[in-house]
């Protein structure tokens, strides 16, 4: 018998993007075949390395070697978190697919609460995170802020203080993969697409071990994506503050002629020029980088590159050498057998 008859879908697919997590992924592998295995379901584990430069890629190919039932995807290059969950989605084969971060800072004990409830019918499964330990103050309050504005300013109802961390039903994984846009904030396009969809709370845990490789600078890049993508509000800021700036300007306007024309000897200063000057400069300039934000978003989607591009896939079916770079790649590659090497 050919070892492609033998292949069956597995159950669960628990996807990792893994960007120089050395320190962790022993740990993660314990971790994740003790919680899968308890399900007495088939599973799979997807690594996406992410293009590190340590030697996570190592590791991930030992665990490989010895255990099949990890696979792996090794990008070209960094290409960030988001899109490493992408991948990872993409090439998943399971009914049900979870999304988890290495660090163990989303425990994989909760999986198994997600499980219950996709069992009960739910298709996405999001963890609300009750209380996050050891993240600094300004981490908790510019996160908590930050879910509390995108909440009012977006159509799509993305639930508060969750993550990636997440099941869904591989039907709401095969819609995902229709959404290809170039930013991407993952958990927005997972409430956009529907479906029906639950929390399961959870406590978040310390990272095991390494450093968070989400600085200030990456959390704002992606705050960014994430109102761009859903929102229009900063262009509409633009019309807002306009009218505003109008407005005032004709009662200036009708200000002076009224002062004027009582005698008033009313004298508007050099100072009061410039400063008037200035403030609409300032203003102008702002939103005409919001205008940029957009447009460049928009010149990226015209280019229309692939969202990543797979250098090596390991435990995955296909014409080794091939260069896989999206979902038409992932069915020619997925519908055999595991690991034909
Ligand atoms: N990650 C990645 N590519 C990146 C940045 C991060 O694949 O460019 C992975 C990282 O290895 C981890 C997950 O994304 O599995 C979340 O990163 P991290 O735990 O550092 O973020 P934090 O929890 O501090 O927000
Ligand atoms: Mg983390």
């Amino acid at each position: 018998m050919d070892q492609v008859s033998d292949y069956v879908r597995p159950v669960f697919s628990v996807v990792v993007p893994i960007w120089n997590e050395t320190s962790v992924i022993p740990e993660l592998y314990r971790r994740v075949v003790q919680i899968m295995d308890s399900t007495g379901e088939t599973w799979e584990l997807i690594c996406v390395n992410d293009g590190s430069v340590d030697n996570s890629l190592e590791l991930l190919l030992e665990l490989h070697e010895k255990d099949p039932r990890v696979r792996v995807l090794d990008f070209a290059r960094n290409f960030g978190h988001q899109i490493a969950i992408t991948a990872g989605a993409d090439f998943a084969e399971g009914d049900a697919v979870i999304v988890m971060d290495a660090d163990l800072q989303d425990p994989p004990e909760t999986i198994l609460d997600m499980i219950a409830k996709w069992r009960e019918g739910y298709e996405v499964v999001y963890a609300v995170r009750t209380e996050r330990q050891g993240e600094t103050k300004f981490k908790l309050w510019t996160a908590s802020l930050f879910y509390r504005l995108l909440q009012r300013i977006t159509d799509v109802n993305i639930p508060l203080d969750t993550g990636d961390f997440r099941l869904m039903d591989r039907r709401v994984v095969l819609a995902m993969r229709r959404l290809r846009e170039k930013h991407r904030f993952m958990r927005g396009l997972s409430s956009w697409v529907g479906f029906r969809q639950t929390g399961v709370e959870y406590v978040r845990a310390v990272r095991y071990a390494g450093e968070t490789k989400y600085p200030l600078r990456k959390m704002l890049r992606l705050a960014i994506v994430a109102i761009t993508s859903f929102s229009y509000l900063p262009l509409h800021l633009a019309t807002y503050v306009g009218f505003g700036l109008a407005f005032l300007s004709l009662v200036g306007i009708l200000l002076t002629v009224i002062l004027r024309l009582s005698g008033n000897n009313f004298f508007l200063g050099q100072a009061t020029t410039l400063v008037s000057v200035l403030l609409l400069g300032g203003v102008q300039l702002i939103f005409l980088g919001i205008l940029g934000e957009y447009l460049g978003r928009i010149y990226d989607e015209v280019k229309n590159r692939p969202l990543y591009i797979v250098s090596r896939a390991y435990g995955f079916v296909g014409e080794p050498g091939a260069l896989l770079t999206g979902p038409a790649d992932t069915t020619q590659y997925s519908s055999g057998a595991p690991a034909a090497k």
